[in-house]
């Protein structure tokens, strides 16, 4: 994608994107609803007209490329399959091309790739939500397609079924060895599927890098607070907690969620709020300065204050 932008009327969904995929690489789009990320993706499938820029393949402008001939795969939040069709004829649905018995041999392989070896003549209506998103991946895939476009796949699956079909995912793509670019909200979905990660806002790219790059270097204060980095000290403000790191000159400390922890030599914060995450318990305290931070503990407290050291954080300028 060269300086790619698109507009709806006045709106600017997507503002001058620059971004590349290597070749059998996985890129995921990550950014909150509304910040231009399946605009994107419909343009590079042909589904969106440009405003500006440019969306090439190996060096060739696809502007003249239609929609079918750019032979990209796709799968989406809903699996959309054909009701009508067992889940062996969507899966066969993209390979007309091919002799039958050779149809049915990729269909049982694409089934195996995906864990659902054996339901071919299942009808799709019989099948659960993360099933039907296998079939739907699976058929995507099928063709070889020389790329795969995923908008949020994974979204309208309940959370241990999604954590799980992540993983699931990231293994398919590497198996196939597919280039893809997977489109989600999801921080932890986007750094478990994808090799590059890159951030968008408001229609604009904001940071693009490896996810531990990310989490560890968000590009700025945004991307820190997207991650969940909620607040931001600077190095005698970390220090005073406890922290033993050293920042440079232009950067801050982001506090997220696992910075803090409980410790009886900690410095005492005021509790302001406690909720459950995933079985634990997060305790919102009052940081010396005023900001707001979260810490992960394993039960409720009964005080109004905890004592609280600071052990890591995300570098981020200032
Ligand atoms: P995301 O996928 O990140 O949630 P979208 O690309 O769907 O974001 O939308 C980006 C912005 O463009 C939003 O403000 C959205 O309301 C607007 N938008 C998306 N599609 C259309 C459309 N077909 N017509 C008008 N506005 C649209
Ligand atoms: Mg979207």
């Amino acid at each position: 994608m060269r300086n790619v932008s698109i507009h709806y009327g006045d709106l600017v969904a997507v503002d001058d994107v620059t971004l590349s995929v290597e070749p059998g690489s996985v890129l995921a789009l990550l950014g909150p609803s509304g910040s231009g990320k399946s605009s994107l993706l419909r343009a590079l499938a042909g589904l969106e007209p440009l405003a500006a820029g440019q969306v090439l393949w190996d060096g060739i402008d696809l502007s003249t490329t239609p929609v079918h001939r750019r032979n990209f795969g796709f799968v989406f939040q809903d699996a959309q399959l054909f009701s009508t069709m067992d889940v062996g004829r969507n899966i066969a649905y993209g390979l007309g091309k091919l002799p039958r018995h050779r149809r049915q041999e990729r269909v049982r392989e694409m089934l195996h790739l995906v864990g659902l070896q054996g339901f071919e003549g299942r009808k799709v209506t019989e099948l659960s939500g993360g099933q039907a998103q296998r079939v739907a991946l699976a058929r995507s895939l099928a063709p070889s397609p020389r790329a795969l476009l995923l908008d949020e796949p994974l979204s309208a699956l309940d959370r241990s079924l999604r954590e799980h079909l992540a993983d699931e995912l990231a293994r398919i793509l590497r198996e196939v060895g597919t280039t893809a670019i997977h489109v989600t909200h999801d921080q932890d979905e986007a750094s478990t599927v994808a090799d590059t990660v890159a951030v968008m806002d408001h229609g604009r790219l904001l940071q693009r890098a490896e996810p531990d790059v990310l989490w560890r270097n968000p590009a700025s204060r945004d991307v820190a607070r997207f991650l969940g980095f909620s607040a931001f000290l600077t190095n005698d403000q970390a220090a005073a907690l406890g922290w033993v790191g050293r920042l440079g000159a232009h950067e801050v400390l982001g506090i997220g969620p696992r910075s803090l922890e409980l410790h009886d030599d900690g410095v005492p914060l005021p509790v302001t709020s406690q909720g459950f995450a995933l079985g634990e318990v997060e305790i919102g305290v009052r940081l010396p300065d005023g900001q707001g931070a979260t810490l992960t503990a394993a039960e409720r407290t009964t005080a109004p204050q905890v004592r609280v050291r600071l052990v890591s954080g995300a570098v981020t300028p200032a």
